[in-house]
């Protein structure tokens, strides 16, 4: 059996694994792919004392450093089911079932996609997802956020500051914001919501150039040019698997604490898939140490 067992190999995983394995002790980590969400990601400028690097080539550094120490890496494995008996049990797709003292659940989460043309295509050629990692690369240019939730109009006042114009586009007649962001976003001069807009498509030759939206009253299309397009329609953590094994938020997110803990005696989380209040590389790695420490601490009291 591990004495520390990580699922997921994202930055939170990959830096649980780093610092269990330090510790001397069995680690074992299991990734459906290794990288996770970094693997996605085009230009990174927020990881601090890098000033630029790529995804993929921060995922290899990452695999580097983790095979520097005796871990365990079962790359391309998926968990379907996490179970306390005396030992903690977590069972794979492929039918192979892995005991460990401690599970550190590290599986992160997946931006929901508005499933329209063109969204695939332009994704890191001015499809966002993200404003804190890709707004500056917009300044001075045109955006739409699709999404008039929390995080869309928190997104739409980030991004104001930063780019020439945002047009925030909103499904439904009204924005969900809480009102005190909705009276933010109202006041700024460089904003422009519209309600009751279905998305149909986000254009381009080479990277976009502009968004199609219908209007849900009238039927009518209308076509807005603009050389950026932020998602922002939520993000969902990856847990559906783990059922009511251990607490999770309304979104789905495990619940931790300060030590990584959930709320399962041995099993620890950590980065986007917990309800932590950020979602960026820096701030998984940090949880995922934070868990790594808190199952070490877990493990020498039982
Ligand atoms: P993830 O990176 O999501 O990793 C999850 C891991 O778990 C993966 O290995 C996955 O395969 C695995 N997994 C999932 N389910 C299972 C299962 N059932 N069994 C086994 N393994 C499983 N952040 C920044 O700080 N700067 C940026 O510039 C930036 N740009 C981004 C651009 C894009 C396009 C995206 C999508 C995200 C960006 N982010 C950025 C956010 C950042 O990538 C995430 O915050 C970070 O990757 C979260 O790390 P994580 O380890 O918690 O999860």
């Amino acid at each position: 059996p591990y004495d520390v067992l990580v699922v997921g190999g994202g930055p939170a995983g990959s830096s649980a694994a780093i610092y269990a394995a330090r510790k001397g002790i069995r680690t074992g980590i299991v990734a459906d792919r290794f990288g996770g969400q970094v693997m996605d990601t085009l230009g990174i400028e927020n990881f601090i004392s890098v000033k630029h690097t790529e995804g993929p080539k921060l995922v290899a550094s990452l695999e580097e450093h983790v095979k520097e120490y005796g871990v365990d890496i079962m790359n391309l494995q998926r968990a379907k089911r996490l179970e306390k008996k005396d030992m903690i049990e977590l069972e794979l797709e492929n039918g192979a079932v892995l005991k460990s003292k401690t599970v550190i659940i590290s599986t992160g989460a997946r931006w929901r996609n508005v499933n329209v043309p063109g969204e695939a295509e332009f994704k890191n050629k001015g499809v966002a997802y993200c404003p804190h990692c890709d707004g500056p690369l917009f300044e001075g240019k045109d955006v739409a956020v699709i999404g008039g939730g929390n995080s869309g109009v928190e997104a739409a006042i980030d991004l104001a500051g930063i780019v020439k114009h945002v047009t925030v586009i909103e499904f439904n007649p009204e924005l969900k914001a809480d009102q005190v962001l909705q009276d933010r976003l109202h006041s700024l001069p460089n904003v422009t919501v519209v309600t009751n807009a279905q998305t149909s498509e986000i254009t381009g030759t080479d990277k976009v150039n502009g968004i199609t939206y219908i209007d849900r009253a009238t039927g009518e299309e209308h076509h807005v040019e603009l050389q950026g397009v932020f998602v922002q329609i939520g993000l969902v953590p990856n847990t559906e698997w783990l059922g009511d094994t251990l607490e999770r938020t309304r979104f789905g997110e495990i619940v931790v604490d300060k030590h990584g803990a959930t709320d399962l005696p041995g099993v620890f989380a950590a980065g986007d898939c917990t309800d932590s209040a950020y979602k960026q590389i820096i701030i998984s790695m940090g949880s995922g140490a934070t868990a790594a420490l808190g199952a070490f601490d877990y493990l020498i009291r039982n």
